[in-house]
C-alpha cells in the first residue's frame, strides 16, 4: 500500500504549490474512517481510495480532486457525515464527496426507464462539478482492474455498465487512455473467448512481423528528420477491444497491419505537423479516404490531430497520427489535461469549464434535461450521442454545423433552426439534390429547401439521430396528430348529436367541457377522436335529459366509416399514436388503415431489433418494413405520406429470432466450415440455411441465413467470425 509521503511526493512532482498538510490530513482521516474494513480481496479497504487517488495523480489533478478521491467512500461506508467533512476540509471538498456518494448507488443497467432516470441523476451530479466525474471514473477503473474479486454474478453487470456508460463518458470527456482501458477490461469480462482469440492472433502476427514495427519507426523518423523537423515517432499496438469494434463495424481483414498498429509522430508546433505531413505524403502514396485534419476542425471533445494512412515502408499500410506534444496530452487526458498547462496553483472548476468544449457538451446535455423530455427520450438521446462520432458540415454561407455521425439533412436543418427543420422539404448536398434520408459526410455543404405550411412526417423521427431534431419532430407530430383527432372528434360529436335528434351548438358545448373533465373544446374533440370519451357522453353533457340511443340506433353505429384497429394487429411493431391504445373497448378510429393490415419485411432486407426501421404503406397491401440503411427507400422519397414511423416492440421476456443473411469468405482448409458453424452455434445463432456461392482454389464464399435475436447478437456473431483465422471476410447482406 502506498505510504503517505509517497502520495504527497507524486502530487508534488507536478504541482509545486500543493497543500501537503491537506493531503496528509485526508490520508489519515480516510485511513482511520475505514479502520479495519476489508475489500473482497482481503486487502484493507483504504487501499482502494488510495489507488483511486493515485490514478488521479497520473492525470495531474488538483488537491481537491485527490482529497475527494481519498474520501470518496467515507460518507457511504463509514460513520462520517457531510458536516464533518465540511468542517475539516471545507465545503468544496464536502460537495465533491457528497456528489460521489449520491451517484454510487445508481444502477445504470436496469430497466430502461430506471436506467434513464439514473443516468439523469449521474449527469446532474457531474454538472455541479466535473471533478465528480473524474473521481468516479478513477473509482470505476480501479474496481474494473480488481474485478476478479467481485462476486461472479455481479461482474457482468459492472462490466456492462462500464462499457455502456462510463467508457463512452470518458471518451466524450476526451480521456482516451481511460476509455480504452475501461473498454478492454469490460470486453475481457463480457466476451472472454473473443478477447482470447484476438489476443492470440495478435501474438501470431507479432511473431511473424518481427522487427517490422521498429523498422517503420526508424524509417519514418529518418524521413522527417531529413527535413529538419525533430519528431518522436512511436508505433503502438491497438487494444483488443478497439480491434474488435472495427471487426464488428467494418469489413476488416485482420491481416492488415494498419488495423493493428498505429504510428504517432509527435512534434513541437502546428507548422511542424504540416511539415511532417508533407514529408510523409511526398515519400509514400496515401490511401484515399483516410485523411482527416482534426487540427483545423477539432472534434467536439477537443481532440486535435492529423490522421492519414499511407502505403509505407515494406508496402505495409501504415496508419499515422501527427500532432504536437501538447495536443497529445489533451488526446490522452482530455478534460483533465486542461489543468496541466494552467498555473498549477489552482486549477479551479472554472478552468475546467471555460476552456473545454467537452464540458460544453455536458452542459448541453444538462440543458436538454431541463427541457423536460421524458427519461426514455433522454436516454435514447444521450446514448446515441455518446456512441456516435461526429461529422462536420457547412451551411452555404460557411457556418460550421457539427453533427453526430449518421446524421441526415433533416438533422442538419434542425441544428440550423427548429423552424427550418419543421418546414424542410428537400436538401441540396454539395449543390446536388439529395434525399433527406441520406447520410451526411464530413465537409458536406448542405442547403435546406423549405416550404411554408409543412409538417414534418412522423417517420422522420426514426431517421434522425440528434435529440434536438427528434424532440421537434415529436412535438410537431403530436400537434398534427392531435389536430387530426380533434377534426375527427368534431365530426363524430356532430353526428351523434344529430342522431339523438338534438341541436348542436359549439357555444353550449364550450360551457359543458367541465362536465367532461376537460379544459377546452379542442380537448373534448381530441378525446372523442382518440376514443377516450364516448360520443354519447358528450350528448348527455349537452342535453342531460337525453337517455341514450335506442337499440336499433346502436346497431346502425357499426361500420360507420372508420375502422377500428384491433388488438394484436401488429405484434412486432408499435406505431406511435396508433397502436399505443390496444384496448378494444377504447379502440382508436383511424382512417386509411385497414382492418388486419399485414406487416412484412422488405425482400432481402431482413431487419432485426436494433436496426432502425421505417414502414412504407402500400394501400391495399399493407406495411413493408425496411431497415433505414436500405437503398430501396430512395424510391419512396417523393411520397412522404407513405412513410410510417414504426418501432420495435419486442418483448424482452419472450425472445424471438429474426432472419438475416451474411456472406462469409473462408479459406479452403479442412474443418473451416465446421469452425464457422461452431462459432455461430456457440454464440447462440441458428443457421437456417447455408450454401456455397462460389469457390476458388484458396477461398470459398458462402451465403448463410441465420436467426438472431437482435442487432447486438448479430454484430457479436459477425465480429467473432472475423476474429477466426480461417475467415477472411464477413458481410451482412443489406447491412
Ligand atoms: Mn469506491
Amino acid at each position: 500500500m502506498m505510504r503517505q509521503y509517497e502520495l504527497v511526493e507524486r502530487v508534488r512532482r507536478y504541482n509545486a504549490n500543493t497543500d501537503e498538510a491537506l493531503l496528509d490530513r485526508a490520508y489519515v482521516y480516510a485511513m482511520r474512517a475505514h479502520g479495519t474494513q476489508k475489500r473482497a480481496s482481503g486487502d484493507p479497504y483504504f487501499s482502494h481510495p488510495l489507488e483511486v487517488a493515485a490514478i488521479l495523480t497520473d492525470l495531474k489533478l488538483d488537491d481537491a480532486t485527490i482529497v475527494a478521491a481519498l474520501l470518496h467512500d467515507t460518507i457511504e461506508d463509514t460513520d462520517t457525515t457531510r458536516d464533518e467533512i465540511d468542517g475539516i476540509f471545507g465545503p468544496q471538498i464536502g460537495a465533491l464527496v457528497e456528489g460521489l456518494t449520491k451517484i454510487k448507488k445508481l444502477d445504470l443497467v436496469s430497466k430502461q426507464a430506471k436506467q434513464a432516470e439514473n443516468l439523469r441523476k449521474l449527469l446532474l451530479a457531474i454538472a455541479d462539478d466535473v471533478r465528480v466525474l473524474l473521481v468516479k471514473l478513477a473509482d470505476r477503473l480501479h474496481n474494473m482492474r480488481t474485478l476478479k474479486w467481485v462476486p461472479e454474478e455481479k461482474r457482468n453487470r459492472v462490466a456492462q455498465e462500464t462499457l455502456d456508460i462510463y467508457a463512452p463518458l470518458a471518451g466524450r470527456m476526451g480521456m482516451h487512455d481511460m476509455r480504452e482501458e475501461l473498454e478492454d477490461l469490460s470486453f475481457r469480462q463480457l466476451s472472454p473467448e473473443a478477447y482470447e482469440s484476438i489476443r492470440s492472433r495478435l501474438q501470431t502476427l507479432k511473431e511473424s512481423n518481427g522487427e517490422l514495427v521498429a523498422a517503420i519507426e526508424r524509417e519514418l523518423s529518418e524521413a522527417v528528420a531529413q527535413k529538419g523537423v525533430s519528431a518522436m515517432v512511436k508505433g503502438r499496438e491497438k487494444r483488443p477491444y478497439s480491434i474488435w469494434r472495427k471487426m464488428e463495424q467494418k469489413s476488416v481483414a485482420f491481416e492488415q497491419l494498419s488495423d493493428i498498429y498505429g504510428f504517432r509522430i509527435l512534434v513541437d508546433t502546428v507548422e511542424e505537423c504540416y511539415a511532417a505531413l508533407g514529408v510523409v505524403h511526398t515519400k509514400w502514396p496515401l490511401v484515399p479516404g483516410r485523411f482527416k485534419d482534426y487540427i483545423s476542425t477539432p472534434k467536439q471533445n477537443d481532440y486535435r490531430s492529423i490522421h492519414t494512412t499511407v502505403v509505407g515502408p515494406g508496402r505495409q499500410r501504415v496508419e499515422l497520427q501527427i500532432r504536437t506534444r501538447m495536443m497529445h496530452e489533451v488526446a490522452e487526458y482530455g478534460i483533465a489535461a486542461h489543468a496541466i498547462y494552467k498555473d498549477m496553483g489552482a486549477p479551479t472548476e472554472d478552468v475546467l469549464a471555460r476552456d473545454s468544449s467537452a464540458y460544453a457538451w455536458l452542459r448541453r446535455t444538462i440543458e436538454l434535461l431541463a427541457e423536460g423530455s421524458s427519461p426514455e427520450e433522454f436516454l435514447e438521446h444521450t446514448k446515441l450521442e455518446l456512441f456516435h462520432d461526429q461529422v462536420f458540415c457547412f451551411t452555404p454561407k460557411g457556418r460550421l454545423i457539427i453533427l453526430p455521425r449518421r446524421a441526415t439533412p433533416i438533422d442538419f436543418a434542425y441544428a440550423v433552426h427548429t423552424g427550418v427543420g419543421d418546414r424542410a422539404v428537400g436538401a441540396k448536398v454539395n449543390g446536388k439534390v439529395s434525399p433527406l434520408v441520406s447520410e451526411l459526410q464530413n465537409g458536406d455543404e448542405v442547403e435546406v429547401i423549405t416550404a411554408e405550411g409543412q409538417t414534418p412526417p412522423a417517420a422522420w423521427e426514426s431517421i434522425v439521430v440528434t435529440g434536438k431534431a427528434r424532440a421537434a419532430i415529436r412535438r410537431a407530430t403530436r400537434a398534427a396528430v392531435r389536430a387530426q383527432y380533434a377534426g375527427l372528434g368534431k365530426k363524430i360529436v356532430e353526428r351523434a348529436v344529430a342522431r339523438a335528434g338534438k341541436a348542436f351548438s359549439e357555444e353550449k358545448l364550450t360551457g359543458a367541457v367541465g362536465r367532461l373533465a376537460r379544459s377546452s373544446l379542442e380537448d373534448v374533440y381530441a378525446a372523442v377522436g382518440r376514443g377516450e370519451i364516448r360520443p354519447d357522453d358528450v350528448v348527455k353533457a349537452l342535453h342531460p335529459e337525453w337517455t341514450g340511443p335506442r337499440p336499433e340506433e346502436k346497431a346502425a353505429l357499426k361500420g360507420e366509416g372508420w375502422f377500428e384497429l384491433e388488438q394484436g394487429q401488429s405484434l412486432k411493431f408499435k406505431i406511435p399514436g396508433i397502436e399505443s391504445n390496444p384496448d378494444p373497448e377504447t379502440a382508436i378510429p383511424i382512417r386509411g388503415i385497414n382492418r388486419g393490415l399485414p406487416v412484412r419485411f422488405a425482400p432481402n432486407g431482413g431487419a432485426v431489433p436494433g436496426d432502425r426501421i421505417v414502414g412504407i404503406l402500400t394501400p391495399g397491401e399493407g406495411i413493408t418494413i425496411y431497415p433505414i440503411q436500405s437503398p430501396a427507400l430512395q424510391d419512396f422519397e417523393e411520397e412522404p405520406e407513405r412513410w410510417l414511423d414504426v418501432r420495435w416492440d419486442v418483448d424482452e421476456n419472450d425472445a424471438q429470432r429474426f432472419p438475416v443473411q451474411i456472406v462469409v469468405v473462408a479459406t479452403n482448409e479442412p474443418g473451416s466450415l465446421a469452425q464457422i458453424a461452431q462459432v455461430i452455434g456457440e454464440r447462440g445463432g441458428n443457421i437456417d440455411n447455408l450454401r456455397m456461392s462460389s469457390r476458388s482454389a484458396d477461398f470459398t464464399q458462402m451465403v448463410i441465413d441465420i436467426g438472431v435475436y437482435d442487432l447486438r447478437h448479430l454484430n457479436g456473431i459477425v465480429a467473432d467470425l472475423r476474429a477466426r483465422e480461417v475467415v477472411s471476410s464477413v458481410e451482412r447482406v443489406n447491412g
